[in-house]
């Protein structure tokens, strides 16, 4: 909703709203505030609100560290859940990040979202929509309320209680989740032990990012709340199938959906073929920062429905890129090698780029795969022009270094803070000896 200041001040004084929680993201995906009381709430509103930038990851250095945030007034929100001892109630604003000369700063996922979203529109796009799918396991708290590897429960796919203990927790977290204005389609059961998945509908994908964040906010307060830990981590446990969360796309022009095209035999049109051949063009680079843990390539495995090459189809699941069935306005692109614990904003950017070059260049994707991929042999995959996504951290990182139009899609600012962190979480991972070498190699050498 598009608040004025005027009505955000009324709103306040009516509900007792006692504190405002300003957020942003930084260059890795974490959620940051700056919380303040509501004597403050005019230096807020008027973008005069200052954090110190180099305490945050891939910000800024010491000697230009007064930052200011703007607030971005149609994500007010009163939390649900909090209130203070006496009753009073906090409040949200998520911000774009500005420099001491009050310039948008590069190094802001959010303001690189923005940027991919009005280079969309200069070619006629008047909104990328996105809806996500986010999966999530929940682990039992021990008695002090630290986090377990001990799952919830032994449900599977769609499983009904007493199977399925998260249902009450997962009911919870509708119910809070409608309340902050988001419209949920769908919670389940995932496959695994213990996994859950919220689906809710899309949205223009700057507002998709910013859901996506209070999303996580959200399902971590309402588990804890219920005793239980919500993780988003890609593959917490081996075995079994990790999260994902899957990225549904669209570009809409202001006649609509802009992926239909009814005269064609599979109804997509032009501009969806280019946007796919785009996706499959960047798609190694994307990966950097759809999947960007060591933890996120444990996921990307053979046997676990996550995608592990670099192929598209519209009849089965297990490619990196499924046309779902629906048509209409709900004809769309569904990238299913994306983890929850991606930055929505750089990624979002980063996909949106690599599809307008698509549409830009006419690129045509790769033949549709109607076969089950993992059961092709390597031969078959090459002649059918399938190519590998990269299988570490690492590799990914490479091929993003490589390509201009993903960097260019996050600006050098944020690429170059992103791949010196991810390389230096690379070498830390490879410096340490695991339990599965030990068992594998101790006895045996
Ligand atoms: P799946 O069949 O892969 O499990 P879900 O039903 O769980 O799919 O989720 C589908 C997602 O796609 C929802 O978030 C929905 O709002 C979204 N969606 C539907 N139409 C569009 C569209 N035109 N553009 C982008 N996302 C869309
Ligand atoms: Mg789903
Ligand atoms: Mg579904
Ligand atoms: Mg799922
Ligand atoms: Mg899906």
């Amino acid at each position: 909703k598009a608040y004025s200041k005027e009505e955000i001040k009324t709103i306040v004084a009516q509900e007792n709203v006692e504190f405002i929680r300003v957020t942003f993201t930084d260059v890795l995906g974490a959620i940051k505030n700056v919380e303040v009381p509501i004597s403050q709430l005019d230096k807020v509103l008027d973008n005069n609100l200052m954090f110190d930038g180099s305490s945050i990851e891939g910000f800024v250095r010491i000697n230009e560290s007064d930052m200011y945030l703007y607030p971005d007034l149609s994500t007010f929100m009163i939390f649900p859940w909090a209130t203070d001892s006496h009753g009073g109630k906090v409040s949200r604003l998520i911000a774009d990040v500005y420099t001491a000369d009050r310039e948008p700063f590069a190094g802001d996922p959010r303001h690189a979202l923005r940027s991919a979203l009005a280079k969309a529109k200069e070619e006629g796009f008047t909104a990328f929509n996105v809806g996500t799918e986010p999966e999530f396991f929940l682990f039992k708290l021990d008695e002090n309320g630290k986090p377990t590897m001990e799952l919830n429960d032994k449900g599977g796919y769609f499983d009904l209680a007493p199977l399925d203990m998260g249902e009450n927790v997962r009911r919870e977290i509708v119910l809070t989740l409608e309340k902050m204005n988001f419209e949920v389609e769908a919670a389940h059961h995932e496959v695994a032990e213990g996994q859950h998945e919220v689906d809710f509908k899309y949205t223009n994908a700057l507002e998709a990012a910013d859901k996506i964040q209070t999303f996580k906010l959200v399902v971590k307060t309402i588990a804890r709340k219920n005793g239980y830990y919500a993780t988003f981590m890609p593959k917490p446990v081996a075995g079994i199938n990790g999260s994902g969360m899957h990225t549904n796309m669209s570009l809409f022009t202001e006649k609509g959906n802009a992926f239909e095209d009814k005269s064609d035999e599979m109804g997509l049109s032009q501009t969806a073929y280019h946007f796919l051949g785009g996706l499959l063009a960047h798609a190694t680079a994307i990966t950097a920062l759809a999947n960007p843990t060591v933890n996120s390539y444990k996921r990307l495995t053979p046997g676990f429905e996550a995608p592990v090459y670099v192929a598209w189809s519209a009849s089965n699941r297990s490619p990196m890129i499924r046309i779902p069935a629906s048509r209409g306005q709900s004809t769309r692109l569904e990238l299913r090698t994306v983890d929850p614990t991606a930055n929505p904003y750089t990624t979002l950017a980063a996909i949106l780029m690599a599809g307008l070059d698509g549409v830009d260049r006419q690129l045509e994707p790769t033949a549709s795969v109607d076969k089950n991929i993992y059961l092709m042999d390597e031969n078959e995959r090459k002649r059918a022009g399938i190519t590998n996504l990269p299988d570490t951290l690492l590799a990914a990182v490479s091929d993003l270094a490589e390509d201009p139009i993903v960097i260019n899609a996050i600006g050098n600012h944020i690429a170059d803070k992103f791949i010196e962190a991810k390389k230096i979480e690379y070498t830390s991972y490879r410096q340490f000896v695991s339990k599965w070498e030990i068992d594998n190699y101790l006895e045996n050498y």
